[in-house]
Formats: C-alpha cells, structure tokens, sequence
C-alpha cells in the first residue's frame, strides 16, 4: 500500500513540498494529499506593491490546483485538528484524512484584535484586502504624520516594512505631498531593524530620506489619531501602517503543538515538529530561529521532502540534501530603482550589499518568475 502523505496549508512551504514529493515518488509509493483552505496560492511579496498602486492584486493569487503536479491530490478545505497520536486530520466539514507521514505549513496569522482600536483605525499590506484599502487612503492622502509600526519579533519579511517605508516616501515625493508629510518609523526593538548588522545602514537609508525612527515602541493600544506605546508615548497619525502581531495559524494550538504563541517547535535542521515522529513543519508555522520568509520556506521544502522520499524508499537520507542550515535570502527595496539582498543562514549574519538597480532588476525578476519556480516543484 503506498504511503500516506498529509499536506497541510498551500502556501509556498506547502505546495513546494508536495510538488517535490510527487515528483521523486511514484503512484505505488505514495499518495500525496495537499489541503488548502481557500484553494487559492498567493504570492504575498506583490501587497506591497498593490499599496503602493504598483500592481494589481488580481495577478497575486492563482488556482493551486494549476500550480500542483496532477500526482498530487488537492482538498479545498480547512483542517479543524491534527490528532498526532492516531494520525489523522480531521476537516472543517467533517470528514478526516489518515496519515503516515504529515507536513505542516500552515504559516502566520495576523492578531489585529490583539491591540484595541487597531483592527478599524489603521492599516496595513500583509493582507490582499489590507493593501486594497491601504492603495485608496494613500491615494487620497494630502500630507500630515504617516506613522509606519512593526510589532514585535518575530512578524513574516521584516525588511518589507522598512522597504515600504523607503518606497512610501518615493511615492509622496513624486505625488508633490512629501514636504507637508513628517514620515516615522516606530519599532519595538533597541534599533530600527532586528539584525544589527543591517540596522546601520537601515539607520543611513531613512536618515537621508529624512525618516524618522523611533526606537523602543510597543504599540499597545490605538486611538482616534495617535498610536499609544506600552509606556504611555504617542505617536500622532494621520495615516498610520501598523503591521499587526503575527502569531501561529490557531490549528497549531488547538492541536497541542503551537507554543504560546502558535508556532510550532520543532528541530532547526530537520524540521521534524519536536516530540513527534514522521511530522514536519515548514515555512512560518514553525519556531526556527531565523526569519519567516517565503525563501526559508523554499529551502526547507526540499529537506524534508528528501526525508520522507527516504523513510519511504527506506534508505538513509542524504546528509547535505535533508538538513537546513538556516539560509534565507530576501530583497530590500530602498527606492530610486535600487534595491539589496540580505542573505544569512544560521550561522552567518547578514552583510548587507550596496543598494544598486542590479539588485532591483532580480527582484523584479524574481518576483515575475515566482509561478514559474513553485510549479511542478521546481527551484
Ligand atoms: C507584505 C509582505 C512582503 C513579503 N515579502 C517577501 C519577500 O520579498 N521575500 C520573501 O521570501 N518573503 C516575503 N514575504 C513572506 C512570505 O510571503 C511568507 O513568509 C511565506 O508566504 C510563508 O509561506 P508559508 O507556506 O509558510 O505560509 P503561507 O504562504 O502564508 O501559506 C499558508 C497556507 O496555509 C493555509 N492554511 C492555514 N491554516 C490552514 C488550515 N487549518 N487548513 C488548511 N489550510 C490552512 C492558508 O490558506 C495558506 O494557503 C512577505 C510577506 C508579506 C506579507
């Protein structure tokens, strides 16, 4: 009987692995199950450029089932529990499926009711219909105090706040508002970017664009027109972006495996969700140490897809090609056409490149050739 592989969540981790999987197994070894709640992949790198009136949202999301090899089989459907004991997946509509072998990637949920008067007075581009409504308030927007937050760490692609900010100011100038608008960047942290070996030059980027930084601000609460920190600071706006807390997808706690704030433990090599067997996690979901990032997700794709393929072929792993060793790499647009890369793994902090358009082209680039590289499994 071939075994049976469980694919939680379509989103990059997700429909990598089960893409990779269907493509180094066949049909009598394995039969490959991809649930997806919505059906639809979107690629949420795009919202920034949606807010920014730069693309369409229509173009960010895709059919998943245009996007899976045909081995695979996809159930448009939310899955309600993970019972780990009795290996199974249990469906919002009530039926479950049985696994032998069972892949997590479920990524981050963003906790707006977490922080009152955020939800209706603030907006933000980590959500499709987030940056719709963010486009039209800059549209109309004629000047005054843009207030940009980030929460606490750990939230998905930290330099995209710091890239919207940099384009945002770009995009005030060229509307001719940039002079009636005091632009602030307002994080939690010590220092304006959470990797100190970036931070400089993040601190360089805004301090010529005459952005303001403000550093060691949790944002508690929000009022009508100022954003109100832990320790009592304001922060007037008349337009305030203020990314929301991210947290674990609520299937990880309801199931027993989400820690405090819904991310998932697990090994940062290997991806094996810790205290289990034959369970991994991939992308956002998990609790690795290093950034959610929908390249971290790409390259653990193929590490665990490689430890499944050998269980399954009942051989031992390939020790370079099943264990992660933490690289991410993410693009940071800093306006005028140019762009850096940050590139790191666990070991090695990021040293970050001299902005240039060459950077900027490959993100561009990247970003057009994206459903190319997550079809059929490819990377
Ligand atoms: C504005 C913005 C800019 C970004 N820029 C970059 C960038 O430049 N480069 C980069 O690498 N990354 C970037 N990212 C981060 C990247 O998009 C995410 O890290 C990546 O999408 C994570 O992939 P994932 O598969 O873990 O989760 P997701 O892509 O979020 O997918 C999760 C999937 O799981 C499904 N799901 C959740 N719960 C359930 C359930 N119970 N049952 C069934 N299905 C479920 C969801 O429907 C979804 O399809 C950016 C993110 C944002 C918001």
């Amino acid at each position: 009987m071939p075994a049976r592989v469980v694919v939680v969540g379509g989103g990059v981790g997700g429909l990598l692995t089960a893409n990779l999987l269907a493509k180094d197994l066949d049909r009598t070894q394995a039969a490959i199950t991809l649930v997806d709640a919505t059906g639809m992949h979107v690629f949420q790198p795009g919202w920034l450029y949606v807010a920014l009136d730069k693309a369409n949202a229509r173009w960010l999301a895709r059919d998943t089932r245009a996007l899976l090899r045909r081995e695979v089989r996809l159930v448009i459907d939310e899955a309600s529990h993970i019972d780990v004991t009795n290996r199974r997946v249990d469906l919002m509509r009530g039926d479950h499926l049985e696994f032998d072998y069972l892949v997590i990637a479920t990524g981050a949920t963003l906790a707006r009711d977490e922080i009152p008067g955020l939800r209706h007075t603030t907006h933000d581009f980590y959500s499709s219909a987030g940056a719709e409504r963010l486009r039209e308030a800059l549209r109309g927007f004629s000047g005054g105090n843009l207030v940009v937050s980030v929460p606490p760490m750990p939230f998905k692609c930290p330099p995209a706040p710091v890239g919207f900010t940099l384009l945002v100011d770009e995009y005030l100038r060229r509307k001719g508002v940039r002079e009636q608008t005091k632009i602030t960047y307002a994080s939690p942290l010590n220092r304006v970017f959470p990797i100190s070996s970036v931070a400089g030059m993040v601190d360089d980027l805004f301090a010529k664009q005459g952005i303001e930084a403000r550093t060691g601000f949790q944002l508690q609460r929000v009022e009508a027109h100022s954003l109100v920190s832990a320790n009592g600071e304001e922060e007037p706006f008349d337009l305030a972006v203020s990314i929301p807390p991210n947290r674990g997808a609520p299937i990880a706690a309801s199931s027993g495996l989400g820690n405090h704030q819904g991310w998932i433990p697990a090994d940062p090599r290997t991806m094996a969700v810790l205290g289990t067997k034959d369970i991994y996690v991939v992308g956002d979901a998990s609790n690795l140490p290093t950034s959610k990032n929908g390249s971290t997700a790409h390259f653990e794709a193929p590490r665990v897809a490689e430890q499944i393929v050998a269980a399954i072929e009942d051989r031992v792993p390939n020790p370079v090609r099943s264990r992660y060793r933490g690289l991410v790499i993410c693009p940071l647009e800093v306006g005028g056409g140019k762009a850096t890369v940050l590139v790191f793994d666990y070991d090695r902090p990021p040293r970050p490149l001299r902005p240039s358009r060459l950077w900027h082209t490959a993100t561009w680039l990247f970003n057009r050739t994206y459903w190319f590289t997550v079809k059929n499994g490819r990377l």
